[in-house]
């Protein structure tokens, strides 16, 4: 299997979920072994996409580098990931990646506009050799080895309109359209309206967010899927995990888990050396190679 990147440039004009602001997108294709670069056309600053550049987990992730900042990437990161992509540029003229519909299906929709280049390089993936688990109370993330990719997540919220919900995600680009992609972002009124006062979901509205509150979910059309809450869970693990800069092989495996947990999971993994292998996907065995390749 050989990386990708996407054939053409494409352009986006969008605004941000939290500082509300118009920014400009622009994919960019990268020559083999580039990796996944943000690039603030603004400031003339690179950020690569990798877990020291994380510089702040709160409601959204965020990548940092000298004084230059890009929010909200893991939406845009899980369509990239999910298509497989290793090289590409994201060229942006502000500090958030464009919010879209709260989901990944505008990116795959870019995505699909743009193509895929397969290039010439080997595609290399971080295959799991050892569980590694970040807790936080009964909070937790969790890697387990395994030859496929596996993304497995349980939310419990005291309301009605969430409670508990569970999704086991087998991945494939397809499975990913279908299953995963359409899940919107979401928030509570109370939460929104406190966010608001600080200066922050200024660009959050019911037409790129779930809003509930105390009796109900307020956007009329309702949900997408039936457990769109936890679906949207495992999008963000998918973009939050595709930090380590290669794609997992391996199961993921969560309760209640976030941004800061993901990024806590994704520096302990590359700290234990005997906690993963970098395998090109060429030399692996040809029955594990065959399945991965047939999930993309
Ligand atoms: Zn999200």
């Amino acid at each position: 299997m050989k990386q990708r990147t996407i054939r053409k440039n494409i352009e986006l004009v969008g605004i941000g979920l939290h500082k509300g602001v118009s920014v400009k997108m622009v994919l960019e294709p990268l020559s083999e072994n580039s990796g996944i670069v943000f690039y603030r056309s603004d400031l003339g600053v690179s950020i690569e996409l990798c877990p020291e550049n994380v510089i702040d987990t709160t409601l959204a992730t965020v990548l940092g580098k000298d004084n230059a900042k890009v929010s909200t990437i893991e939406h845009l990161l899980s369509a990239i990931h999910a298509y497989g992509i290793d090289n590409i540029r994201i060229v942006l003229d502000n500090e958030e990646v464009p919010i879209m519909d709260g989901s990944a299906i505008g990116y795959c929709m870019l995505l699909d506009e743009a193509g895929i280049l397969e290039q010439n390089a080997d595609k290399k993936a971080i295959a799991i050799k050892k569980t590694i688990e970040i807790n936080d109370g009964e909070k937790f993330v969790r890697v387990e080895p395994s030859n496929k990719t596996i993304f497995d997540f349980t939310i419990n919220f005291d309301h009605q309109s969430i409670k508990e919900q569970h999704y086991n995600f087998i991945y494939s680009l397809q499975a990913y359209k279908d299953e995963i992609a359409r899940a919107r972002t979401f928030g509570f009124l109370q939460e929104v309206n406190y966010l608001r006062s600080i200066g922050l979901a200024k660009g959050g509205n019911l037409s790129n967010c779930i809003v509930l509150d105390e009796s109900g979910i307020l956007n009329k059309d309702g949900l997408r899927y039936k457990e769109e809450f936890v679906r949207h869970k495992i999008l963000d693990a998918i973009g939050d995990m595709s930090i380590l800069g290669m794609p997992l092989i391996g199961t993921y495996v969560s309760f209640a888990g976030s941004h800061k947990l993901n990024h806590f999971l994704t520096k302990k993994i590359l700290a234990e050396s005997e906690a993963y292998e970098v395998v090109t996907l060429e030399s692996q065995a040809k029955e594990e190679q065959l399945e991965y390749a047939t999930q993309m």
